[in-house]
């Protein structure tokens, strides 16, 4: 591999956050709950901005990356301001979902699986206690 590249890996690798693993681990859970579609659109808007704003910071990364291949590794300094913007996002797209899931109106009952209302006191269905 180009040892320019291979530095630039290295940099990476080692700039790499804890929180952004995290932020990815919560956006996962986060996602499976996220349900009423109609109240969150504007938040998927939201994360749908971050996600484009997060290819644009790739985009700019595979050039450095390109021109340290190249041999023009002037820019590399700003790879690590590159990696916290990307951070930053992911870590905005995961508190965005994190709302969503908040926002979310209804309530799977844990023995049928009806969605119930949250202000349900009993399953509508099975009748199983809920909250
Ligand atoms: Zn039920």
């Amino acid at each position: 591999m180009d040892p320019n590249v291979k530095a630039i890996l290295e940099r990476a690798k080692a700039t790499a956050t804890y929180a952004a693993e995290k932020a990815g681990r919560m956006a996962d859970a986060a996602t499976k709950k996220a349900g009423d579609m109609a109240a969150s659109a504007k938040l998927n808007l939201q994360i749908f901005d971050l996600n484009t704003e997060i290819d644009g910071v790739y985009k700019e990364i595979g050039k450095i990356v390109y021109l340290a291949h190249t041999g023009d590794d002037s820019h590399t300094a700003e790879l690590d301001d590159k990696f916290a913007q990307i951070d930053e996002r992911l870590a905005k797209i995961a508190e965005v979902r994190e709302t969503i899931a908040n926002t979310k109106t209804t309530l799977e009952c844990p023995v049928c699986g009806k969605e119930c209302s949250k202000d349900d006191a009993f399953c509508s269905k099975c009748g199983h206690k809920l909250g």
